[in-house]
C-alpha cells in the first residue's frame, strides 16, 4: 500500500532520508506520525528509523546534535529544522520491567518493529509512500484495535508502561483493545507499580484528556491498572464515577485532576504529591477544588481567592459533576470583582504608615481587612475611602 506523505512534515523530511538511502541505507517514517496521517488525523513529530548507525549519520551530515545517542538518536539540521534520525535496535534485559538494560543498534527493520508497541505503531513508510506493515497494523488500524506486537504477556513484562499507552491510546483514537492484549494488561496489571510515576501520570493526563475518555477508563478500571496507581487504588468507586461523566473531552489537566480530587475526595496536595504534579498545576488544582463546593453562587471573596485561572478550572469542572445547574454567572462575576489582587488595592502599606500606622503585623491585618472589604464591595476602592475606613 501506498500512503499519502504531501503533508509538509514529511516532505521536510524526504530529501533527509533520500540521502541516507544514497548513502546506502535505509530510512522510513516510524511510529505515531505514520499512524495519524493513515488514520487523517493531525500529525506530530515525524520519527526517521535508519539502518545507518548514529556515527554513520553523523557522516553523512554535516551537522547533527547528540540528542539521545545512547538510544540511537540523532538529530540531522538542515535549513533550521531538526530531524530526529535513530538507527533500528533491539532492545533487551528488561529486569525491572521498564526500559530496557541494554539497546542493540541492528541493521534489519524488522528487528526494529518487532519492539515496538502495538501494531498500529508498528508501520514503517518509505519516503515513496511504501508502506511495511509486517504486524498487521494496517488491518488493525481499518478495524480499530489495539493488539500488543508479538506476545503480549512477554511485552508487558518487558515494560509495564506499555500498558497505559494501550489505555492512552483507546482514549486519544477510540480504538479497542484486542482481547488477548487486554488479557494480558488484566494479568501483568500489578507491574505497573514498578513504573515511575512521572512516567504513568504523564499517559493518565493523555488519557483523561482523549475523546473518548470514558472507553479510557473503562478500560483501565476493567483490567485493574487503576488498582495499582496512586490514591486512585483507594477509591475504587469514584473511579466508578469518574468513568461515567459526560463524555465530553475534557481541555486541560487541571479539570482533570480537579474532577479527580473533587470525586475521590483526596487531600488534593497528598493527592498532586502522590502523582509528583508540579506545583503550579497542584496549586490551581487546589484553588479550583475548594471553589467548587461554592459554586454557583460564590461569594465575592470566594472568587477572589481561587483567581482567574482556578475559577475558569472550576467552572469547567462542574460542567461533568452537575451537569444541570448553569454556571453561566460565575465567570463574569469574578470579571465584574472590583480588585483582583491585592496589587491594585488603591491604598499601600507605605501609605498607611504616612499616617501614622506602625510597621508590624496589625498593618498587615489591617491590609487584609480592607482588601476583603473592597473584594466584597463593602468599600469603595479609593485612596480616600481606605484610608478613613483604616483610621475609623
Ligand atoms: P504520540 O507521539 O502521538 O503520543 P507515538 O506512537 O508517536 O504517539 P511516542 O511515545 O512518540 O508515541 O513513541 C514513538 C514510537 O515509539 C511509538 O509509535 C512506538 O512505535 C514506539 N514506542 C514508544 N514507546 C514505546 C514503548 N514503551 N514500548 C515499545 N515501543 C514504544
Ligand atoms: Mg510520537
Amino acid at each position: 500500500m501506498q500512503i499519502d506523505l504531501s503533508h509538509p512534515d514529511f516532505q521536510a523530511a524526504i530529501p533527509i532520508m533520500k540521502e541516507i538511502e544514497a548513502a546506502g541505507f535505509e530510512a522510513y517514517f516510524v511510529g505515531g506520525a505514520v499512524r495519524d496521517a493513515i488514520l487523517g488525523l493531525p500529525i506530530h513529530d515525524v520519527d526517521i528509523a535508519s539502518s545507518a548507525y548514529p556515527q554513520e549519520i553523523k557522516q553523512i551530515f554535516p551537522k547533527t546534535v547528540d540528542t539521545g545517542i545512547q538510544h540511537g538518536t540523532v538529530m540531522v539540521l538542515r535549513h533550521g529544522q531538526g530531524y530526529e534520525v535513530t538507527t533500528f535496535r533491539t532492545e533487551s534485559g528488561y529486569q525491572d520491567f521498564r526500559r530496557p538494560d541494554h539497546v542493540t543498534f541492528v541493521r534489519s527493520l524488522e528487528e526494529d518493529l518487532k519492539r515496538r508497541d502495538f501494531t498500529v505503531n508498528a508501520l514503517a513508510v518509505r519516503h515513496d509512500g511504501t508502506v511495511i506493515d509486517l504486524f498487521g497494523g494496517l488491518a488493525d488500524l481499518t478495524s480499530q484495535t489495539l493488539r500488543a506486537v508479538g506476545d503480549p504477556h512477554a511485552r508487558f513484562h518487558e515494560d509495564a508502561l506499555r500498558m497505559m499507552r494501550a489505555v492512552r491510546f483507546e482514549s486519544q483514537l477510540g480504538f479497542h483493545v484486542a482481547p488477548a492484549t487486554q488479557a494480558a494488561i488484566q494479568a501483568n496489571a500489578p507491574l505497573l507499580a514498578k513504573i515511575s510515576v512521572e512516567r504513568v501520570a504523564a499517559e493518565f493526563t493523555r488519557l483523561m484528556l482523549g475523546q473518548w475518555r470514558n472507553a479510557g477508563l473503562a478500560t483501565f478500571l476493567a483490567t485493574a491498572l487503576s488498582a495499582h496507581v496512586p490514591v486512585l487504588a483507594a477509591h475504587p468507586a469514584a473511579m466508578q464515577r469518574l468513568a461515567a461523566l459526560p463524555a465530553t473531552p475534557i481541555e486541560e489537566p487541571a479539570v482533570a485532576w480537579t474532577l479527580v480530587a473533587a470525586l475521590t475526595q483526596a487531600p488534593v496536595r497528598q493527592l498532586m504529591t502522590a502523582w509528583k504534579q508540579a506545583n503550579a498545576l497542584a496549586d490551581v488544582t487546589q484553588r479550583a477544588t475548594a471553589l467548587l463546593p461554592v459554586l454557583p453562587i460564590p461569594d465575592p471573596w470566594q472568587l477572589y481567592q481561587a483567581g482567574e485561572a482556578a475559577v475558569r478550572v472550576a467552572v469547567a469542572a462542574a460542567q461533568y459533576l452537575t451537569p444541570a445547574v448553569s454556571q453561566a454567572g460565575v465567570t463574569a462575576a469574578y470579571a465584574a470583582l472590583p480588585i483582583h489582587t491585592k496589587h491594585e488595592l488603591a491604598i499601600t502599606g507605605a501609605t498607611l504608615m504616612q499616617h501614622g500606622f506602625t510597621p508590624g503585623p496589625k498593618l498587615g491585618q489591617m491590609l487584609g481587612h480592607l482588601e476583603q472589604a473592597v473584594v466584597m464591595g463593602d468599600l469603595p476602592n479609593t485612596p480616600a475611602a481606605l484610608l478613613a475606613a483604616a483610621q475609623g
